[in-house]
C-alpha cells in the first residue's frame, strides 16, 4: 500500500508532484486542493465540492490533512488568546494570537518544550520533547484562523522552541504560508526570533528572504549571558555580533534586539552603556521587555524607574528602542510563560 502523505507538510511543488504523480492530475488541481487548505481552511477533502466525488474519495484515502486539535483556549483582559493544541502523538504545545492595533499576529512554537534551558524562561523548564514537523507549525496557524474566522496578519516564531535547531521545518512553513497558492501572507510579516543560534542566522542570510530576525539578548556581556543562556557558551557574544554583522550586510535589514529587564540582573546604567557599545555599528531596534513572573523562576522585574532610564541611556546613544508592552501576562500567554501543560 502506498504511504499516506501528511498533506500539511506539502509545500506547492510537492502538492503538484503528488496529485499528478498519483493521480495523473493537472497542476489546477493542486490550486484548488491548496486553496480549500488555505484560504477557505478546509481540511476534509470530501468538503472541497470542485472536486467529483471520486476524486474526493480517492484524496482522503491517501492524503490526511490533520491540523492540531484544541484542547483548550483562554482570553485575556486585553484581548490576547492563548491556545493549547494536542498534537497526533498526544504531545502538546501552545501558540497565542496577540491584537495590536486591530492587527492580529499569530505566536508560534517550533519545539515540544526547548533544549536552551534559559533560566528565566518557562518554556525550557519542562524539557525538550521533540521538533514541530512543518505541519504542525502551519498548522497552529491554519487552525487557529479557522477557530476564530478571522484573517492574521502577522507571523512571529516566538513560541516554545528555538526556530533555528528545527530549522527546516520552520523554513518550510515560511514558504508554504508565503506562497501566493496557498496563504500567501507576505514575506515582511514573518519574524524569527532566535536566542543566538549563529548557523540559523547564517542560513538566513545566505537565503537571503526578506523574513526579519529578531535576537533575545537579554545581557551585554559574556559572563552574564553564558549563566543566564547556556547558548552563551556555544556561541559566544563575538561569534554572535559577526554573524550579525554578515546577516546586516547581506540582507541590509533592521535587527530587532529583545533585552529582557531583571532586576538587579543586568538593568543597570553600566549594563546600558555595555549594550549600546555592543550594539554599536549595527542597525538594531532594541525591544526592553520587563521580565514575567514564571513558576520556580527566581528573577523579578526591573522597576519603572530602572527601565526608564536603561532606556533613557540607549536613546541618548542613538539606539532606538521601546519598552514593549506585556500582553496575556493574566494568562501566563506572555513571552516566556508558553510551556506543554497550560498552568501547571
Ligand atoms: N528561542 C527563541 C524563540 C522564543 S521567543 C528565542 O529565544 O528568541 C520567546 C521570547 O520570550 C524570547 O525573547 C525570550 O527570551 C523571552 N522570554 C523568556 N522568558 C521570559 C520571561 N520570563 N519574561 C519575559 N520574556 C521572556
Amino acid at each position: 500500500m502506498d504511504e499516506v502523505l501528511n498533506g500539511l507538510d506539502l509545500d506547492y511543488p510537492e502538492w503538484v508532484d503528488a496529485l499528478s504523480e498519483k493521480f495523473g492530475l493537472q497542476r489546477y488541481r493542486a490550486d484548488q486542493v491548496c486553496q480549500w487548505i488555505y484560504q477557505k481552511k478546509v481540511f476534509d477533502f470530501y468538503e472541497m465540492t470542485n472536486l467529483s466525488k471520486d476524486l474526493r474519495q480517492k484524496l482522503a484515502g491517501s492524503i490526511v490533512i490533520t491540523p492540531p486539535v484544541l484542547a483548550r483556549m483562554e482570553t485575556s483582559k486585553d484581548g490576547t488568546r492563548k491556545f493549547l493544541w494536542q498534537l497526533q502523538d498526544g504531545e502538546s504545545v501552545e501558540s497565542v494570537l496577540l491584537v495590536q492595533q486591530g492587527r492580529l499576529t499569530a505566536c508560534l512554537s517550533t519545539q515540544v518544550g526547548c533544549p536552551l534551558s534559559c533560566a528565566f524562561c518557562a518554556s525550557g523548564k519542562s524539557g525538550f520533547v521533540r521538533n514541530l514537523s512543518t505541519g504542525e507549525i502551519t498548522g497552529q496557524f491554519l487552525a487557529m484562523e479557522k477557530l476564530t474566522g478571522q484573517d492574521i496578519d502577522n507571523i512571529v516564531y516566538m513560541g516554545m522552541g528555538e526556530p533555528f535547531l528545527n530549522q527546516e521545518a520552520v523554513f518550510k512553513s515560511i514558504r508554504i504560508l508565503n506562497e501566493p497558492k496557498m496563504r500567501g501572507l507576505g514575506i515582511r510579516h514573518f519574524t524569527i526570533s532566535t536566542a543566538g543560534v549563529v548557523p540559523g542566522i547564517l542560513a538566513l542570510a545566505e537565503m537571503k528572504i526578506p523574513v526579519r530576525l529578531s535576537v533575545s539578548l537579554h545581557a551585554p556581556n559574556d559572563q552574564l549571558r553564558s549563566k543566564l543562556m547556556p547558548i552563551n557558551k556555544q556561541y559566544p557574544l563575538s561569534t554572535l555580533m559577526e554573524a550579525l554583522r554578515k546577516y546586516q550586510s547581506a540582507t541590509k535589514d533592521r535587527i530587532t534586539i529583545e533585552y529582557l529587564m531583571m532586576n538587579g540582573v543586568n538593568d543597570s546604567t553600566e549594563h546600558a552603556y555595555e549594550l549600546a557599545t555592543l550594539l554599536s555599528g549595527l542597525s538594531v531596534y532594541v525591544n526592553l521587555i520587563p521580565y514575567n513572573s514564571v513558576p520556580g523562576g527566581n528573577f523579578k522585574r526591573s522597576t519603572d524607574g530602572r527601565i526608564k532610564a536603561f532606556a533613557d541611556i540607549l536613546s541618548k546613544l542613538n539606539i532606538e528602542c521601546e519598552i514593549r508592552r506585556e500582553r496575556g501576562s493574566d494568562i501566563n500567554a506572555a513571552c516566556g510563560q508558553l510551556r506543554r501543560v497550560m498552568n501547571q
